[in-house]
């Protein structure tokens, strides 16, 4: 699907359509992370306490979701569109490209979309794009949203959106950690997030597999024009061996990112679906040098300068040379 407007929005023009609609229908991207179900989970609870009626929608096949977000409660949730989408306001939140949710319905010609992302690649793909790059998080913008709609923080809200702010901010560590983002987890404190409970639901209670997963994903470990480029790659056999789920990766491509003299490091995953023969790539810059989004897009995916992604039926041996060439073209 193609843009249906193309262009950034105000934060007025949202504030504008929120207040002014009745109904939503609330999506974010697939294989969803701790921002996309925080997004999730706390939109919806700021459109219920402004009194309207609002679904969370994700596709059956993402449950169970992977074992560390599954404390985050998402109220009315639905996992088929509703009879009425037609009449709801699609509210899309993280979501940089539309093709990253698979329900076609909502990708229907005319539907009423606000986009709510802060991927600087963000298609435009809504009636109304509010996509703010400079934001840590999608939660981020929401909570700026509050603010705008006078929502009070209620401790399921707060609990919510810090989710968002601790996972893509890599516990307030990647380079996106501006002072807005300690500014609002203060105000998230207050309204009474336990930071510590969260932190250990979300980041301990790790299950062995996931760590005979990482083990084998650093004895993997190679490194390419003197070690600018560290790559590792997880197998199927990799994931049966171990009795580890395909979300247990998560985590694997930054201890690569670590390594002295890393200008890129990478994972290359199996993906594991019944009859699936393509991989998953997770790219990670170090600094500004190189910009990991642009190597992601040219391979039909995308992210952020330091943190993008992208699917490929290429062989590990081939995606080591592309990417050993896109670095080259970069450097
Ligand atoms: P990941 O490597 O899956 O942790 O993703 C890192 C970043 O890249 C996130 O911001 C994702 O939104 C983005 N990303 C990952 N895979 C894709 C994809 N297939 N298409 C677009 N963006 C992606
Ligand atoms: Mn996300
Ligand atoms: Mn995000």
């Amino acid at each position: 699907m193609t843009a249906t407007n193309g262009a950034v929005s105000t934060r007025a023009q949202l504030l504008d359509e929120i207040v002014g609609s009745e109904r939503f229908l609330l999506a974010t991207h697939e294989n969803p992370d701790g921002d996309a179900l925080g997004s999730l989970a706390g939109m919806q609870l700021v459109l219920a306490a402004l009194g309207k009626d609002a679904v969370a929608y994700m596709a059956q096949d993402e449950f169970p979701l992977p074992y560390e977000y599954r404390f985050i409660q998402v109220e009315n949730l639905v996992t088929e569109p509703p009879a009425d989408l037609e009449e709801r306001t699609i509210v899309f939140l993280d979501c940089g490209n539309i093709d990253r949710n698979p329900a076609d319905s909502l990708k229907r010609e005319g539907a009423h979309i606000l986009n709510v992302d802060h991927h600087h690649d963000n298609t435009l793909f809504g009636t109304v794009n509010h996509v703010v790059p400079e934001a840590s998080c999608t939660a981020e913008i929401i909570w700026d949203l509050m603010k705008g709609l006078g929502v009070e923080f209620t401790r399921p809200i707060a609990e919510a959106l810090y989710v968002g702010l601790v996972t893509d901010t890599g516990k307030f560590m990647y380079e996106n950690t501006g002072p807005r983002a300690h500014l609002m987890a203060g105000e998230l404190i207050e309204a009474g997030v336990d930071v510590h409970a969260i932190y250990r639901r979300l980041f301990e209670g790790v299950p062995q597999g996931k760590l005979e997963l990482l083990a084998r994903g650093l004895t993997n470990v190679e490194r390419f024009d003197d070690g600018l480029l560290t790559l590792t790659h997880l197998s199927r056999d990799d994931y049966a061996a171990t009795g580890a789920d395909e979300s247990y990766s998560e985590g694997v491509v930054d201890h690569l990112r670590a390594l002295e003299g890393t200008a890129v490091a990478g994972l290359v995953r199996d993906l594991l679906g019944d009859g699936e023969s393509r991989r998953k790539v997770s790219l990670r810059a170090t600094d500004d040098r190189i910009d990991v989004s642009a190597i992601a897009r040219a391979m039909g995916g995308g992210g952020h300068r330091r943190a993008a992604g992208f699917s490929t039926t290429l062989e590990y041996p081939q995606l080591v040379e592309v990417l050993r060439a896109s670095l080259a073209e970069q450097l």
